[in-house]
């Protein structure tokens, strides 16, 4: 069965239909576009709160629940949130909740290590096109597979940080100790086909809110996958999780695994395959220093093929719907990739990636420092001033509003423009702050500069095609087209 598109149509349906536009939009049919795009939510109509409407607010509730479930563990002010995806691809709407990434640490380290470890995760900061990219929780392996070390490593783990947890250990016993002192929601990882019994039964008997945890069901088999979500639920654990298993040495059967599973929730409507999907690129460590493999023949440094193997693996997964996913490297060139991979996949596509349009001075500019016109898309803006940052480019930044689009597609749309550089000009007073009537356009926007010259009356020079080559064509041609320019006024 085909999962059903929800219409606007569909939701205005259950609106109270009184256009009071007590939610801040200008009718009901406009608050149901937003919440169809997710862009509000159903509290925000408050007339939907009145007993009269009970009825509708639980049908709209149902209806706008996502094929994916959300889950969430971690801390009421930190957490960490899976799924809640709608759509396949991107571009049909957008993906919501960013893959939560996790780092291992294991309970068999020395308690300076764990906390070293659990230091590194919490601080760790890679900052990107003006967004703090960060690791979101810590996966505590038991490997010990002793209750008493577990919980140990867990109570170094929370005097020294405020991380949310994954309880990473098959050994009931281990997550049942645990659960007696962890202080945040933990994610259990967690029930497989093995313990599967022994562990709810655990979870029942600790008389624990069932919504306190969020569970891994774990097998390779997807049918199995889906018996022991219908268990769980008959037992009331509705926040679950599906590790169908990472196979490091054959990634693509994983893959195909992860596709099944999010194309039977979303297109298929399976509702038991509507949960986030858990993806273990750390088990390429396991494969490539401990499994008997054929990469020990070829490679001398095993740690860093393994380390290599897990970024290439972690990005695959990104690709293809993993919600979550637990690493153990912590080098930052293999951190790098998958975040900034992650940043890209779940930009949203309904929204330009912009930065505020003006007078950006870059260095400690004066009346002689030229004058550089950009765009304010945002790659094209971080990557522009990290250049002339490196470079010790001293400048007056112009960032034009071109509705997020680089130079070339501004210049091909129209928004890169003379009317719009006069605009800017205008605005910024930039004439105030320099004695000279020049700017250095990019080596992209050569199409437009009779068109900025004519309606700015500005002198324009058509600079590189690539910012990072900017210091040097300045070094090298600056001060001869400011001296020329001055002569030519003379005239
Ligand atoms: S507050 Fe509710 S009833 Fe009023 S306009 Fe908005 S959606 Fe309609």
């Amino acid at each position: 069965m085909m999962a059903k598109k929800i219409s606007a149509m569909d939701i205005y349906k259950l609106l109270p239909k009184i256009n009071c536009k007590k939610c801040g939009e200008s009718s009901c049919m406009a608050f149901a576009t937003k919440l169809q795009e997710r862009k509000v939510t159903i509290d925000e109509c408050p007339i939907l709160k009145s007993p009269k409407f009970e009825k509708n607010r639980k049908k709209l509730e149902e209806l706008l629940s996502p094929p994916v479930k959300e889950i969430w563990f971690g801390y009421e002010d930190k957490k960490v949130i899976l799924g809640g995806e709608e759509v396949m691809y991107r571009y049909e709407l957008t993906f919501f909740n960013p893959t939560a990434i996790g780092i291992d640490i294991s309970d068999s380290l020395p308690e300076e290590e764990i906390k070293k470890r659990a230091k590194f995760v919490e601080d760790f900061v890679f900052e990107r096109t003006g967004e703090k990219l960060k690791l979101d929780f810590i996966a505590l392996r038991n490997a010990s597979d002793d209750p008493e070390r577990f919980v140990k490593a867990l109570k170094i783990i929370q005097e020294n940080t405020n991380m949310p947890v994954a309880l990473c250990s098959l050994n009931v016993e281990s997550i049942e100790k645990a659960l007696d002192i962890v202080r945040s929601k933990p994610m259990i990882y967690g029930a497989t086909e093995k313990n599967f019994s022994e562990m709810i039964k655990m979870l029942i008997s600790k008389k624990r809110d069932k919504k306190e945890f969020a569970l891994t069901l774990s097998s390779s088999n997807i049918k199995t996958l889906k018996g022991m979500v219908k268990a769980s639920l008959e037992h009331g654990i509705e926040d679950l999780i599906l590790d169908p298993h990472t196979t490091p040495e054959n990634i693509m059967e994983t893959l195909d695994k992860f596709v099944m599973i999010r194309r039977s929730a979303i297109e298929r409507g399976d509702k038991l395959l509507g949960y986030p999907i858990l993806g273990l690129p750390i088990n390429t460590y396991f494969y490539v220093l401990k499994g008997n493999n054929p990469i020990k023949q070829f490679v001398e440094k095993l740690d860093k093929a393994a380390a290599i193997m897990e970024a290439r693996t972690a990005c695959a997964m990104l690709n293809r719907y993993a919600d979550g996913i637990i690493i153990h490297g912590t080098e930052v060139w293999e951190l790098m990739p998958i975040l900034t991979l992650r940043q890209a996949i779940y930009t949203d596509p309904r929204k330009p990636q912009t930065v505020e349009p003006g007078l950006y001075p870059i260095g400690n500019p004066d009346e002689n420092s030229p004058v550089i016109m950009t765009t304010n898309f945002s790659l094209t803006f971080y990557t522009v001033t990290g250049d002339f940052e490196k470079d010790g480019v001293v400048c007056w930044l112009l960032v034009m509003d071109t509705e997020g689009k680089a130079v070339d597609v501004a210049v091909a749309g129209g928004q890169y423009c003379g009317d719009n550089a006069k605009k800017l000009i205008e605005e910024t007073k930039i004439e105030e702050k320099v004695n000279h009537r020049i700017i250095i356009l990019p080596g992209l926007a050569a199409p437009v500069r009779g068109d900025i010259e004519e309606k700015t009356g500005w002198t324009c020079v058509v600079g590189t095609r690539d910012s990072s080559q900017v210091g040097e064509f300045l070094r090298k041609n600056w001060n001869k087209i400011l001296e020329e320019w001055k002569a030519k006024q003379e005239l």
